[in-house]
């Protein structure tokens, strides 16, 4: 295995705020990593430098080998990593389809583009059944999917996925976490942040506590499990 994301110290600043001041964390190939920490911590706004949306005051981020802490965000879209953002920003007001080739619009590869449609509504049948209808219309679970699936429509190397259970049921949280390691055995890569700790780290090859814009602890996801700190934090259990 390689390291197909590098994060090294990386610090980023809203204006004055500095929401993130030394995040550092390696995902290798094929992995799932997940990212906990308290709200605030600076997550999202990690996500979305890798992303490109926000520009880093310093540190690196190396995907494949290469810096991409300068590149805009339809060229690091194109390098192979795709985001599917807190709060499942699907298009209210477009189709589930629509929304789904949104998500492919670097893509020429017309009939690629369409077995990984098919493939979206293998994974969440009910998206496949209500195609034509109006993504607002879905609830709230079902948009997480349709955000889940856009990502995928890139076809992507590196699958970042914002706190995809958020405001979920149990059973739909369960739903999306087996989505998440078929995905991982179907080849991709996945950065997952996540507020139920828990459950990321039971999936996660290896877990980051990330703390006041700090990436604190590090390590296999059965061992963070296990430890105390972790538990009392994050767990509620001491
Ligand atoms: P959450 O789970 O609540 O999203 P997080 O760990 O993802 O938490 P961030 O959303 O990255 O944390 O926020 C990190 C810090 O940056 C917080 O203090 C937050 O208030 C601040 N922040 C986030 N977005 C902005 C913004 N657009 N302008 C100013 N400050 C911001």
């Amino acid at each position: 295995m390689s390291a197909l994301l590098e994060v090294s110290e990386l610090s980023v600043a809203y204006g004055a705020i500095e929401a993130v001041r030394s995040v550092s964390f390696v995902v290798e190939e094929g992995q799932i990593v997940c990212l906990i920490g308290a709200n605030g911590a600076g997550k999202t706004t990690t996500l979305r430098t890798i992303s490109g949306l926000l520009r880093p005051r310093a540190g690196d981020i190396r995907f494949d080998g290469e810096s991409i802490a300068k590149a805009p965000a339809h060229l690091i879209l194109g390098r192979g990593i795709a985001h599917s953002p807190e709060g499942r920003r699907v298009f209210a007001r477009m189709t589930v389809e629509e929304n789904l080739l949104l998500g492919a619009y670097t893509r020429r590869d017309e009939s690629g583009v369409q077995q990984d449609m098919n493939r979206v509504f293998e994974l969440f049948p009910v998206l496949g059944e209500r195609r034509q209808q109006k993504a607002g219309l879905f609830s709230g679970g079902e948009q997480q999917m349709l955000a889940i699936g856009r990502a995928m429509m890139s076809r992507p190397r590196l699958l970042m996925l914002d706190e995809p259970s958020m405001g979920l049921s149990p059973i739909m949280t369960q739903r999306i976490f087996d989505t998440i390691r078929e995905l991982q055995q179907g080849g991709t890569t996945i950065l997952l942040v996540e507020q139920n700790a828990l459950a990321a780290l039971a999936l996660s090859d290896r877990g980051y506590v990330v703390d006041l814009g700090q990436t604190t602890l590090e390590g296999p996801g059965h061992d963070l499990l296990a430890d105390e700190r972790v538990r009392a934090a994050y767990l509620g259990q001491g």
